[in-house]
C-alpha cells in the first residue's frame, strides 16, 4: 500500500484493523498503534487524530499530516415531527478505499429514535441499478458503489450528531439507497467493523441487511462468519406480479429466491424477514395474502407489511381495512406479520426521495417547499 502523497492522505475511515496495522508499519510504528487508532475511531468515535490522546504527540502530528478521517458531510438535515431525522449526505472522498476519483455522490441516512434504542438506516450505493418500479432511487440509476468508509461513516456521523440523546442500543438497517448485495465487498468490510465488539460493537441481532433478492449474494453471505440478519424485499405474491414491479425477478424468480432462503443457515435466534410493500389495488388483495402465506409457509419468517407511502409514483395508498385483513390472513396461517409505517413521512419517507430531490435541486433547482421542516 502506498499511503502518503501529501495531497492524497490515507483515509483511516472504513479501514480494517489489518489495513491500519499495515499503514502504521509503513510509518515505522509498532502494530499496536493500529489497535489504538481503531479503538479511538470506531469505539470512541474520535474523528480528529489530535483528540486521540492514547497516541504519542509526535505520531498524532504525523497522522494529521499524512492521514484523514473523511466523514460524510451533512448537506441537509430534516427533522420529522415523529422524531426521525433524515440526512442528505455528500460523500466525496474519492481517496477512500478505492472509490472512483471525481465522483462525489449524495445519499441519505435516517436516524429513528425510540424509547430504549435508536435505529439508523443507511445507504450502500449512491443510486441503484435494480430498478424497482415503486422506488424513487431507481430513477437515479447507479451513480457509484459506496466504500466501506462511506457506509461505516453514515453510522458514525448519525451517532455523533445525536450524541446528546443516545439510548444504550443501536440498530442498523441497510435499507437506504442501493442494493447491498451488489456492492458485496464494501458492504461486508463495513459490516465487519460495525459488528466487531472491539469496533462499533453493534450486534448481529440488531443489524439487518435488506436485499431485493440477489441470489448469488445471499449464497455468499450465508458463508460469512460475521453477518447481519437478512431481509428480503418480496412485495408480490406471484412471479407475474413481481415481474411487473421488480424486473430483477426475471433473473431471480420467486421460487428460486425461496429455495435460496430455505438453504440460508439461520442461527438459533434468527428468522428471515420478508418485506412486503402494500401497493393499493395492486398487491393488497386477500388472495395475495393467501398466496404469500403459502409461499413462505415452510420458512422461519416474519413478514413486515409496509403500506405504500405516496410519492411521485403512480401507486395508491392501501386502504386501512385491507391492510388489517392482509395481516389477519397471514396471522391465521401462523405467520407473524406486522404493519410497519415509515417513519418521518412528513420529511419524505420512501426510499431515496430526498436524494432524488437533492439531485433535481442540483440540476434544475425545483422548490423543496413541499417538504415540511425545510
Ligand atoms: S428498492 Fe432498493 S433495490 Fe429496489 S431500486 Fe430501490 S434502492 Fe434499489
Amino acid at each position: 500500500m502506498s499511503h502518503r502523497a501529501a495531497n492524497n492522505p490515507f483515509n483511516l475511515l472504513g479501514r480494517s484493523l489489518e489495513e491500519l496495522r499495515e499503514f502504521v508499519q509503513s510509518l515505522g510504528e509498532p502494530t499496536y498503534r493500529a489497535d489504538q487508532i481503531y479503538h479511538a475511531l470506531y469505539a470512541e468515535r474520535r474523528f480528529d487524530v489530535a483528540s486521540m490522546t492514547n497516541l504519542p504527540a509526535a505520531l498524532r502530528e504525523r497522522l494529521a499530516r499524512e492521514s484523514a478521517i473523511t466523514l460524510p458531510q451533512v448537506r441537509r438535515r430534516y427533522e420529522s415531527s415523529d422524531g426521525a431525522v433524515r440526512y442528505v449526505l455528500a460523500l466525496d472522498a474519492p481517496e477512500n478505499a478505492g472509490a472512483p476519483a471525481g465522483k462525489p455522490a449524495t445519499v441519505e441516512a435516517v436516524f429513528m429514535p425510540e424509547e430504549n434504542r435508536q435505529t439508523i438506516c443507511i445507504s450502500t450505493q449512491a443510486g441503484c441499478a435494480v430498478d424497482c418500479h415503486f422506488c424513487l432511487t431507481a430513477t437515479l440509476g447507479l451513480i457509484r458503489n459506496l466504500t466501506a468508509g462511506d457506509i461505516v461513516g453514515q453510522v458514525l456521523m448519525a451517532l455523533h450528531d445525536q450524541r446528546a440523546t443516545l439510548k444504550p442500543q443501536t440498530n442498523v438497517v441497510l435499507m437506504g439507497q442501493g442494493e447491498p448485495l451488489l456492492n458485496y465487498d464494501a458492504v461486508t468490510a463495513a459490516l465487519r467493523i460495525l459488528l466487531d465488539p472491539n469496533g462499533m460493537a453493534i450486534t448481529p441481532k440488531h443489524t439487518t441487511l435488506s436485499t431485493s433478492g440477489i441470489i448469488p449474494g445471499i449464497e455468499k453471505l450465508a458463508l460469512e462468519k460475521v453477518r447481519p440478519k437478512l431481509a428480503i424485499s418480496l412485495n408480490a405474491s406471484s412471479n407475474a406480479q413481481r415481474d411487473a414491479i421488480m424486473p430483477i425477478n426475471r433473473k431471480y424468480p420467486i421460487e428460486k429466491l425461496l429455495e435460496a432462503c430455505a438453504r440460508y443457515p439461520l442461527r438459533p435466534w434468527e428468522h428471515l424477514t420478508f418485506e412486503y410493500v402494500l401497493l393499493g389495488g395492486f398487491n393488497d388483495a386477500p388472495e395475495d395474502a393467501a398466496r404469500l402465506a403459502k409461499l413462505v409457509a415452510k420458512l422461519r419468517v416474519k413478514v413486515n407489511l409496509i403500506p405504500w407511502n405516496p410519492g411521485d409514483l403512480p401507486y395508491e395508498k392501501p386502504n386501512p381495512a385491507r391492510i388489517e385483513e392482509f395481516r389477519r390472513i397471514l396471522n391465521e396461517k401462523s405467520i407473524p406479520a406486522f404493519v410497519r409505517y415509515s417513519r418521518g413521512q412528513d420529511v419524505m419517507a420512501a426510499c431515496g426521495q430526498l436524494a432524488v430531490l437533492e439531485s433535481a435541486r442540483n440540476t434544475s433547482g425545483p422548490s423543496l417547499s413541499q417538504i415540511s421542516g425545510v
